[in-house]
């Protein structure tokens, strides 16, 4: 009887801190500095392809296409908004899982320059079953590796340095600016590797991206919110509370029964205490369900301890299979009013992409599986 053989699978260069990187190096007798070269040819030139690194020796390069991996993701579908300032890619990982990821180009405001942002996944699927959310309808399949994080930043970032973006006030955006844990998937649910991809992404090495200009978004896990206030990156935190009380949001989000409403502000006001960073909380406004006046007195309520620190952030709600609607004009006014009296800042997010099915899984439901897809071209969805 012969045993099988088993395949070696290839280290995935992308999940690796520069530390690991160079004790991969090391441990096969290469030189500290071999490390800050490949570094250059990954975070720096964009490249994909060991063979692209001419300042390594053709011997090493070799070995390191048997050996390693700096392969991405593959393109399965693709839209651009409009307006050309939301792209929504729809990525297959090596095993076939598809993910999410989104590019969404800012002009200058009062928040500061022009800036392009990445959404990331960080699961393929989800568990938490939020009712509004395309993810949440698909169940869990995995955890993405720090790699596959990682992975999905230098896509993006590949594809502002080949097509730079010029934004209204002429400045010049070819890099990633910000990113955003907010893509398929709950970031602290994957919680070592979420923070492995930060390192990775925030190393001077890499892409060097501040943790200031990241922001990791959660249902409410609270034990893991109180590790990342532990933790050495100051990272913003946002949190998905969508309901100004337990039994509303236990109806969309099912999490609440685990962890309810008072336990995660708790844990945030630990979170602003250890980090002194503001905290976001995400409201979905669906009409008809959680957009009323009273809903916004009563959240103005909740979050009034939190008020210096916490801002809200209203996010009319996608047309998903669910079918919730988004509010008119008018009730999105009258419920921003009723914070402000309250004492409550809050910002509308800007609809971005509804017109290419941006939020959250749409782009994958509508696709599923499909082993051919088209690359829809701008403007198409
Ligand atoms: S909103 Fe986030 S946590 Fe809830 S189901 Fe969707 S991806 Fe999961």
């Amino acid at each position: 009887m012969t045993t099988p053989l088993t395949s070696i699978e290839p280290a995935d260069f992308l999940g690796l801190t520069y530390d690991e990187l160079r004790d991969w190096l090391a441990a096969r007798g290469e030189p500290a500095y071999r490390a800050r070269q490949v570094c250059d040819g990954v975070y720096h030139a964009l490249v994909d392809d060991f063979q692209r690194m001419p300042a390594l020796p053709t011997s090493l390069r070799e070995r390191l296409a048997r050996e390693a991996t700096i392969t991405g993701p593959v393109t399965r579908a693709s839209a651009v908004s409009k307006d050309g300032r939301t792209r929504k890619l729809l990525l297959e990982l090596r095993d076939g899982k598809r993910i999410e990821t989104v590019l969404m180009l800012y002009p200058a405001s009062a928040e500061g320059r022009a800036r392009a942002t990445v959404c990331v996944s960080t699961q393929a699927g989800c568990a938490f079953g939020c009712t509004f959310c395309a993810t949440g309808q698909m169940g869990f399949e995995r955890h993405l590796t720090a790699g596959e994080i990682v992975a999905q930043t230098l896509y993006i970032a590949r594809e502002l340095r080949a097509h730079p973006w010029t934004a209204p006030d002429g400045s010049l955006i070819d890099r990633v600016t910000n990113l955003v844990f907010m893509g398929m998937g709950e970031p602290l649910h994957n919680y070592a590797n979420t923070l492995k991809a930060i390192a990775i992404l925030n190393m001077p090495e890499g892409l060097n991206i501040g943790a200031r200009h990241m922001t990791v978004s959660t249902v409410g896990l609270v034990p893991a919110i109180l590790r990342l206030a532990e933790e050495p990156f100051q990272v913003n935190l946002a949190i998905s509370l969508h309901a100004p009380n337990n039994a509303m949001r236990a109806r969309t989000m099912p999490v609440t029964r685990k962890y309810p409403i008072e336990e995660v502000l708790k844990a945030v006001q630990t979170y602003i205490a250890r980090t002194g960073r503001q905290v976001t909380f995400e409201y979905v406004l669906l009409a008809g369900e959680n957009d009323s006046v009273g809903h916004a007195r009563e959240l103005a309520r909740l979050l009034a301890p939190l008020a210096q620190f916490g801002h809200v952030n209203l996010i009319p709600v996608n047309v998903t299979a669910a079918g919730y609607k988004p509010p008119s004009g008018a009730t999105i006014r009258a419920f921003r009013e009723t914070l402000r009296a309250g004492g409550v800042s809050s910002s509308v997010r800007a609809e971005r992409g509804d017109d290419i099915a941006a939020a959250c899984g749409q782009l994958r439901t509508r696709y599923g599986n499909a082993r051919s897809l088209p690359i829809v071209a701008l403007g198409e969805s």
